[in-house]
């Protein structure tokens, strides 16, 4: 992408009205735009971050046989009583609203009662099951603060993938190889080595524990106990005597930590199938229960998250894997010859497959160099009067302070994807 050619601006000087350190940076840098408190909108660059996080959940949801749909955000109230969890004393998070009629309505927040209940025409035998259906899409909680940016939106974008199986025994394998597909998401993000599986509340209606995901972080809202050692954590809401007995884990061995929920994942047993009549025939024609489980990524979370955790005093700073671009190339000097030059590199580099977002803006070189360490781009090269003379590009990491010269024929090489 040509600088010339993209809309947004970076902006020296924070919002006032945003109190997120990700958020004021993301807006900053033109990523996002604040609509409201707890709602933005993502222009071309933030689009580009949060794409890439997808694709690398997709591609971990489909290596584990997740199978991708798009569920409704509109909701019909009916499924909901079933479970009871309609009424606002019990889900204080809801956001309703009304059909002509009066007829009320909610709107997506999560989706176990709507998947359960829209599998029931499909599911009739013990063959049907397994089914790992998914999908990402933007959920609407009515959130009491929404004060952390993109790490707790009122409007967020989520992947939710529910498994249903046949037996525990079948339930069981799946989750654990949700829980490894989970780490290797994180993994790739750049986050995996400070994110900690955890064991916190399984909900009211199970025994279990639930897992999630905590990435430590000293902007997190949540406190963790953590075993270095054995890599496995508690949360605070379930750190008591009898429970740390029940997990092996002993009281001494564990730091208190700030960390970041980036997933959840929950073994439901048959809770929602049974309320809402889904179940199957087994070999023997018999009428079994089917067990269930879901499996949420706060996509966007994990944007604010990578953003303010990652970032220093010039900007952002993204892992490669996320990064809205790998490379920045800065043209400084505007004579033709150096125009021609910096041109043909950046062709270049598009034809090999790099992802580049040229500066070809007519304005001062402080500037560009700002926008690259604000924007957060990995690599950056300068091409100038100079380096021309010489042969050579400018080479910086976004992470490092060394420059080097390269020859032109051996930037492709210095670029690890
Ligand atoms: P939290 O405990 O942070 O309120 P949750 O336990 O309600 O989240 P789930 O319903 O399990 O969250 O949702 C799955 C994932 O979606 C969470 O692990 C988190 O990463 C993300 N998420 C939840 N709520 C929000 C929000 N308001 N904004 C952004 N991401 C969110
Ligand atoms: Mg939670």
């Amino acid at each position: 992408m040509k600088l010339s050619e993209l809309y947004t601006k970076t902006s020296k000087t924070v919002p006032a009205d945003e109190p997120s350190r990700n958020a004021q940076l993301l807006i900053k840098a033109g990523f996002i735009h604040k609509e409201m408190a707890g709602v933005y909108s993502y222009h071309p660059l933030g689009k580009r971050v949060l794409d890439n996080i997808e694709q690398i959940v997709r591609e971990e949801m489909n290596a584990i046989g997740g199978l991708e749909i798009r569920m409704s955000v509109l909701q019909p109230k009916e499924i909901w009583e079933k479970t009871n969890r309609w009424d606002d004393a019990v889900v204080d998070n809801w956001f309703k609203t009304r059909l002509k009629s009066g007829h009320e309505l909610g709107v997506g927040l999560t989706h176990e009662e709507p998947i359960t209940a829209s599998l029931i025409p499909f599911i009739s035998s013990y063959k049907d099951l397994p089914a790992f259906p998914y999908q990402i899409q933007t959920k609407f909680r009515n959130e009491l603060r929404a004060r952390s940016g993109l790490m707790r939106g009122r409007e967020f974008l989520m992947k939710d993938l529910y498994s249903f199986c046949r037996d525990q025994a079948q339930h069981d394998s799946f989750y654990e190889k949700a829980a490894e597909a989970y780490m290797k998401v994180y993994q790739r993000l750049g986050i995996g080595d400070f994110t900690y599986r955890t064991y916190a509340d399984g909900g009211y209606f199970t025994q279990k524990f639930s897992d999630e995901f905590q990435t430590l972080s000293e902007i997190g809202e949540d406190i963790i106990y953590l075993d270095e050692h054995k890599k496995i954590a508690v949360n605070k809401e379930i750190y008591r005597p009898d429970i740390l007995q029940k997990l092996g884990l002993k009281k001494e061995d564990l730091v208190e930590k700030r960390a970041v929920e980036v997933g959840n994942i929950f073994p439901l047993e048959s809770k929602y199938p049974d309320e809402l009549g889904l179940n199957y025939l087994d070999e023997q024609g018999n009428k079994q229960s089917v067990v269930m489980g879901s499996y949420g990524i706060g996509i966007s979370r994990l944007m604010g998250l990578i953003a303010e955790h990652f970032a220093d005093s010039k900007g952002l700073v993204w892992p490669k894997s996320v990064a809205p671009a790998l490379v920045y190339l800065i043209r400084i000097d505007d004579e033709d010859e150096i125009v021609k030059q910096a041109d043909e590199l950046y062709r270049q580099l598009k034809n090999e497959g790099f992802d580049v977002l040229y500066d070809d803006r007519n304005i001062r070189a402080g500037e560009k160099f700002a926008d690259a360490d604000l924007m957060g781009i990995p690599y950056r090269i300068v091409i100038s009067k100079n380096t021309v003379a010489q042969g050579v590009v400018e080479l910086k990491e976004r992470t490092s302070d060394e420059v080097k010269s390269v020859q032109f024929t051996d930037i492709s090489n210095q670029l690890a994807r």
